[in-house]
């Protein structure tokens, strides 16, 4: 047992509607107790997982390897990591517990980004079936990485797993045993992957001249930054941060007030979502969005990038449908999956680069 006296330091001052230092809900399987708190435990489990290593060679928006200083799926994760922290921390939320889902929440996803995603999806519905990255980044930490012989997947905390299903609908009676809202935590997860990519799609687009400093200002949002700082475009990316947690800070307590939000349990049993922008930053949010549209996502070059990816995966999903290779046996008597499913976890795992060299093996056979 960790005694209480360094207990109290752990996070001295955690609201009552945070999930507490202990969790609630607990592990699928019983474990014996540990000198960490089970949701470090928990962090330790996900980033020692071989999906999470892999994330440093998966695109975000730039392919891996056209550029040494472009985000990649472990950079951006950093990144929500991070935010998600200071909102936890701020908000008296749990620390450990926002961090867990952060790590996790993008384990799920394919080689070459969005467009990796697009093109599984679209071979996964010849199949009658479907595929998108939160619930991949579930179907991972469940069943795909091993911790211990003793259970399947990671035995994450509950609260982690719930954290994870991000666009699964709240109280959906489709999915029992599912029928608490999300968590703050989790929720404040959502919000920092959406401020962390916002800002950093901006950097990056600056960095690959799709965009101009003039086309940022000429937003709502980047005139009230830029005004601020000059034209340095690294103190502008830390001012666009501080002005979106600004808000969210301005923003929650006020919410939670009004929805007489005091206890976890309140939380839980809120039809909808407590954690979200004030109307006016969200007005800008979705201004910036278009510019991003425009000129970086729409770009030719990325385009391109989003086309050679979409090729690849389809390519290798046709592939090994009809040769399926020894690890897709493997995968699919460890997991007792179907073909389609095992197809699909092996190529979804895959980084840019493994993909992009299997594709050229088996293109030649
Ligand atoms: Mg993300």
């Amino acid at each position: 047992m960790i005694p209480s006296q360094i207990l109290q330091c752990a996070q001295p001052e955690l609201q009552p509607y945070a999930v507490p230092l202990f969790g609630q809900l607990g592990r699928l399987a019983k474990e014996a107790k540990t000198f960490r708190l089970p949701f470090q435990v928990d962090r330790d489990r996900i980033l020692h997982t071989q999906a999470f290593r892999r994330l440093q060679y998966k695109t975000q928006v730039f392919a891996f390897g056209h550029g040494d200083h472009f985000r990649t799926r472990l950079t951006h994760t950093l990144e929500v990591v991070q935010i998600s922290r200071d909102l936890a921390r701020t908000l008296g939320l749990n620390e450990d517990l926002a961090e867990c889902i952060a790590l996790a929440h993008d384990l799920g996803h394919t080689p070459f980004g969005h467009a990796g995603e697009e093109a599984m999806n679209a071979c996964m519905q010849q199949h009658g079936l479907h595929f998108e990255h939160n619930e991949q980044s579930l179907r991972i930490v469940t069943i795909l990485e091993r911790n211990s012989h003793n259970y399947g997947g990671l035995n994450l905390n509950t609260e982690v797993i719930e954290g994870l299903m991000k666009h699964r609908e709240i109280n959906d009676s489709s999915a029992p045993g599912y029928l608490r809202s999300l968590s703050l935590e989790a929720q404040v997860v959502n919000l920092a992957d959406e401020i962390a990519y916002t800002v950093h799609d901006i950097d990056d687009g600056l960095r690959a001249n799709l965009l101009t400093i003039d086309d940022v200002k000429a937003t709502q949002l980047g005139k009230k930054i830029f005004d601020r700082v000059d034209s340095n475009t690294q103190e502008a990316r830390g001012m666009f941060v501080d002005t979106l947690l600004g808000d969210l800070f301005e923003q929650i307590p006020r919410v939670l007030l009004q929805h007489s939000v005091k206890t976890l349990s309140d939380v839980y049993a809120c039809k909808h979502s407590l954690i979200f922008f004030s109307h006016a930053i969200k007005k800008q949010l979705e201004e910036m969005r278009d510019l991003l549209w425009k000129n970086v996502y729409g770009s030719q070059s990325v385009q391109a990038q989003a086309e050679y990816g979409k090729k690849i995966v389809s390519d290798l999903f046709t592939f090994f449908m009809t040769n399926p290779s020894e690890r897709i046996q493997a995968l699919i008597h460890q997991t007792g999956s179907s073909l389609p499913l095992a197809v699909k976890d092996f190529i979804a795992g895959m980084t840019d680069a493994y993909a992009g060299e299997m594709w050229t093996e088996v293109m030649t056979k």
